[in-house]
């Protein structure tokens, strides 16, 4: 399989290529040239399969010949041998025609381990083949700092340092990164906020002789091999309720495109999805797009749900090159546009196909608090503040007659305030975390000032490759 920017201009490249590129160097974001499908017999094949079986074998047209068949397995398999559930991703039954789709019961928590957990191993072992390392560096305000050390740590071709602000990170998410004492991982305090944090990483990737030096990498939601490694749960929810024999809708939280894109691609790859439902809290830029084809930026609002908190989704661009009948000038002229004056031009053509698969929701704070309270009074279900974005969503927007699969994206134990707000209850830590409070940490505190963080991140690197 081959995979092209959606700008247009670079050039096409294996899984392998787009695996350690992250971005084309024309800016785009790299999608399957043609996309695989299944026919409806290869789909029933698949029904009933252990999860790690299903992901190798849906991931296994993605992956080409870059990783062979029984080494995708092995990885699949370790990944999600990693996971507090044996269904990996368990379906629960929430109403009478909607289901929770549980992405959480990976090591952070967050449905980001899901993709996380088998990036770091096909990072781990493309790297080892080529004999070449990497250092991979991030800023984070919670969440994604710690998935991505879960991913990485202990292996042997990566080093990662996380950088996130000073005091200013829940105790729950500093641990789940402090904890990890592997000697590969480094955790920073910075004394600033997380635009102090994002700023300094940015740097460090401009800063050329640093980032040549380094290696330096990312593992960002817009890397395909994220996107890619979250289609096999969609898959494994719709072939349990009936699918490709009976249609599904599935309703997503959705920050940066990048998780409702892997439900629009199991679609693509020809399983039946009636609706995607795009569930934001109250910042609700999809939301004015798929209402009125108005995609224009406002500033980042703080809400209940802060991993949703984005005032322009990346991952959007590649249902747009689509839409534009995957024309690269077309996007790339509307992706301009867009950065330049804040509102993206979309020809009405392409809005009203998107908006015919795509429906929009959003919820503001007191709005989530309610829905919390709905679900734990009329199902006994405790839901995250993600979660029930998403749950308000489907019931809101799912045509009738069809099971609607909500993806339920961080564990309740997360957001603990929030969802003892909502129900009175504080949701404990489950049983593999229980401990986290006793575990000891290890991070240093330094200052935003970018020698010093470069310093401390090279002889991080150095230390480890010796
Ligand atoms: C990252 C995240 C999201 C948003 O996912 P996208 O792929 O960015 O749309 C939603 N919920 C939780 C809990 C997350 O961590």
């Amino acid at each position: 399989m081959r995979y092209i920017s959606t700008r247009g201009q670079a050039a096409p490249r294996g899984f392998e290529g787009v695996l350690l590129a992250g971005l084309a160097e024309d800016g785009g974001l790299f999608v399957p040239e043609t996309w695989p499908t299944l026919s409806p017999a290869e789909w029933r094949a698949l029904r009933g399969l252990p999860y790690a079986e299903l992901a190798a074998r849906i991931l296994t047209p993605f992956v080409g010949d870059a990783v062979a068949e029984a080494d995708l397995r092995r990885m699949c398999d370790e990944a999600y041998g990693s996971f507090a559930h044996p269904a990996t991703t368990p379906l629960v039954q929430i109403a009478p025609n909607t289901f929770a789709l549980e992405l959480f019961h990976g090591p952070t928590l967050a449905f980001k381990d899901v993709a996380l957990q088998l990036l770091g191993r096909l990072f781990d072992h493309v790297l080892a083949k080529r004999g070449e390392r990497i250092t991979i560096v991030g800023a984070t305000s919670g969440d994604t700092g710690s998935a991505a050390i879960e991913a990485c740590r202990d292996r042997a071709a990566i080093d990662i340092t996380i950088l996130h602000p000073r005091g200013r990170t829940s105790d729950v998410q500093r641990r789940q990164m402090t904890t990890v004492l592997s000697p590969n991982v480094r955790n920073i305090a910075v004394e600033g906020d997380f635009d102090t944090c994002q700023d300094l990483v940015k740097a460090m990737f401009a800063d050329t002789p640093f980032r040549t030096d380094m290696r330096l990498a990312a593992v960002n939601s817009i890397n395909w091999a994220r996107i890619a490694a979250q289609i096999p749960y969609y898959a494994y929810a719709a072939l349990n309720l009936g699918a490709p024999d009976r249609a599904v809708a599935l309703a997503v939280p959705t920050g940066n495109f990048g998780n409702v894109l892997a439900a629009w691609a199991v679609r693509r790859m020809g399983l039946p999805v009636e609706r995607l439902i795009v569930a934001s809290n109250r910042n609700d830029i999809l939301t004015r797009f798929f209402a009125g084809n108005d995609m224009s930026m406002r500033a980042v609002e703080p809400s209940l749900s802060p991993s949703m908190d984005i005032a322009v989704s990346s991952n959007f661009e590649r249902v747009l090159h689509d839409a534009l009948g995957r024309d690269g000038a077309a996007t790339d002229q509307a992706m301009q546009r867009f950065r330049a004056t804040g509102h993206m031009p979309v020809p009405d053509a392409a809005w009203a196909e998107m908006k015919n698969l795509f429906h929009g929701f959003s919820l503001d704070d007191a709005g989530t608090v309610a829905e919390i309270n709905r679900l734990w009074r009329d199902a006994g279900y405790l839901a995250d503040p993600h979660t029930a974005c998403g749950t308000a969503a489907a019931a809101a927007l799912a045509p009738s007659g069809i099971p609607v699969i909500v993806a339920a994206t961080a564990h309740p134990a997360k957001f603990p305030d929030a969802v003892e707000r909502a129900t009175g209850i504080r949701p404990p830590l489950p049983r593999h975390l229980a401990d986290l409070y006793e575990r000891p940490e290890r991070f240093d505190v330094l200052p935003a000032d970018l020698a010093t963080i470069e310093a401390a991140v090279r002889s991080h690197a150095l230390r480890n490759a010796a």
